[in-house]
């Protein structure tokens, strides 16, 4: 089966370059391991799964068909809406007869001489394509935690990535939530009032912010339709992800430096921003995330709202991180701090009290202390960035595994093309902006970047990325990153959520529009690129 492009992975990503590849003429068809489209929004489907970007905003803006087409029913849509909306997208688009289900890509293999990739799939498909997209998603890699006698626990053992489709069985039983962070906080506040006994075991605290989710008002879904010229364009030229869209309003940045403001002026800023909803406190001002004295400020405001919502001070302690806010990826809450008020629920602090293994039945602290459990749930993350892509055996030019190219570190320049491989694209993939930036609208962006790139080969040429240009972009990201907070606390940002994976700089912190024009650059007379 020869084509001119294989895409890999059925979620926002692969489904937009599709479209964008086989509207520009190429032959393209998309491989999925899963039976269906979504990528992440497949396979999380815990309860209590959401977005906490705002679905009027974390849904695609390339066609404005589509998005005054679809209607949400949420402020933030749950986990099946979104899969229902790409379902709908994959079909209005027509591109459902251009993918292959139940079909995980194991491998795939430049061949110089034939100048094609070579992609296995399945059980022993084979698939030779010119181009080769990989679109496998920055968080679709579950890690489970390497503690001593996990896998034989008794009961139902379960990653929050990873959950059954006919679901768990909750209600009346006793359940486990290892993980505290975006995933642990959503099934930890959903599940609470359904079993019998929550035991919450967290490492780390994090600082969660009130989503504020609600049903669609027709009024706000009909000012936003009416304004999504101006929503897409502030999405793109604004720092972080989403939130130009903030309680019915559109909100830009403030730029402003927390420091420059009153105290008044300040805690009225936080103040409006944590009552309107949205894991985008760090809007407030232009330099939470640069500048101690203002975080310091952002930590002062958000200590005692945890302790106004945690009756036992003791508990609220616990709850309260030691790390910097926003120098983490922030959960949204919704009832998640009022979950241990119930007295169903129990916080294992694990500084204090570590697991010292699991059993058959429940979890041994190291103290000694037996917690029977029924299920146990893992929301301990992923192989951020990275770990989907090197799922797969892709060999480069000579035989070299990406495994082996990235052993250090990946280097991968936009976050797109990597030395050594030619014709290889990821979209969403390590060292872009997705982290940082709304991920649909960077897809979009990345999907016709990389066809404005295969057009400019001819019909046959090969291209990768000039070693100078990947060494300057990874070295730019290091700069961006060490201007900021976030190198000194440790986490899936930083890569230092797996162990013995290198610690490195997975994402773009800075402007799309900078980005945008320095892949401007890139693709202007193919500078930053070899093409043979
Ligand atoms: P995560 O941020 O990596 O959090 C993993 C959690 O598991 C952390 O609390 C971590 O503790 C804990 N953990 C890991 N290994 C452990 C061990 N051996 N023992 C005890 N605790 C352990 O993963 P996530 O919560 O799945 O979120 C990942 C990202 O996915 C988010 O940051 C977000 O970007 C995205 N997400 C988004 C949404 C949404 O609302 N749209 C929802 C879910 C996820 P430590 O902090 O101590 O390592």
């Amino acid at each position: 089966m020869d084509r001119d492009v294989v895409v890999v992975g059925a979620g926002f990503g692969g489904i937009n370059a599709l479209h964008v590849l086989r509207e520009q003429g190429l032959d393209a068809v998309l491989l999925e391991r899963a039976d269906g489209v979504g990528g992440t929004w497949y396979w999380n489907r815990y309860p209590g799964a959401r977005v906490d970007i705002e679905s009027m905003e974390y849904s695609y803006g390339f066609s404005d068909e589509l998005q005054q087409e679809w209607s949400w029913s949420e402020r933030y849509a749950g986990q099946p809406e979104v899969r229902r909306y790409l379902d709908w997208v994959t079909d209005r688009l027509g591109l459902r007869d251009h993918m292959r289900f139940s079909t995980p890509v194991t491998g795939a293999s430049w061949s110089e001489s034939a100048r094609r990739w070579r992609v296995r799939a399945g059980d022993s498909e084979t698939y030779e394509a010119r181009f080769l997209v990989l679109a496998t998603g920055f968080l679709s890699a579950p890690v489970l935690p390497d503690i001593p006698g996990l896998p034989g626990f008794g009961g139902d053992l379960v990653h929050t990535a990873a959950w059954p489709a006919d679901g768990v069985e909750l209600a009346g039983r006793r359940v486990g939530v290892i993980g505290t962070a975006a995933s642990g906080v959503q099934v930890i506040q959903e599940i609470a009032s359904v079993v019998e006994r929550l035991t919450v075991f967290q490492r780390t605290a994090n600082w969660c912010f009130p989503l504020r989710n609600r049903p669609m008002d027709p009024g706000y879904e009909a000012f936003v339709k009416a304004n999504y010229p101006e929503i897409r364009r502030l999405a793109r030229e604004t720092p972080g992800p989403g939130a130009v869209l903030m309680d019915g309003r559109i909100v830009p940045t403030d730029r402003r430096s927390a420091l420059e403001a009153t105290s008044a002026e300040r805690v009225a800023a936080f103040e409006w921003r944590w009552n309107a909803g949205g894991v985008h406190m760090g809007r407030s001002f232009g330099d939470l995330i640069t500048s101690e004295a203002a975080n310091d400020e952002l930590r002062r405001f958000l200590e005692p709202k945890i302790r106004s919502l945690v009756h036992d001070q003791e508990t609220a302690a616990r709850l309260i991180p030691d790390h910097r806010p926003l120098t983490r990826r922030p959960p949204g809450e919704s009832g998640y701090y009022e979950a241990f008020n119930r007295d169903n629920v129990e916080l294992v602090d694990l500084r204090e009290e570590p697991i010292g293994s699991v059993g058959p039945s429940g979890v041994r602290l190291a103290g000694g202390r037996e917690i029977g459990l029924d299920v146990l749930v893992c929301a301990t993350g992923f192989d951020s960035g990275t770990g989907a892509v090197l799922r797969i055996d892709v060999r480069g030019r000579d035989g070299v595994g990406l495994g082996e190219h990235w052993a250090d570190g990946a280097r991968v320049h936009l976050g797109i093309m990597t030395t050594r491989f030619p014709n290889l694209f990821l979209v969403n993939g390590p060292q872009s902006p997705a982290v940082h930036f709304s991920p649909p609208v960077l897809a979009d962006f990345q999907s016709r970047h990389i066809g404005a790139l295969i057009g400019r080969l001819g019909p046959s040429g090969v291209v990768e990325p000039r070693e100078d240009a990947q060494d300057e972009w990874v070295a730019h990201l290091g700069a961006l990153y060490d201007k900021t907070l976030i190198p000194k606390t440790d986490s899936w940002w930083t890569a230092a959520n797996v162990p013995g994976k290198p610690r490195q700089v997975l994402n773009y912190a800075g402007s799309f529009a900078s980005y945008a024009r320095r892949a401007g650059r890139a693709l202007d007379g193919l500078a930053a690129y070899v093409v043979r």
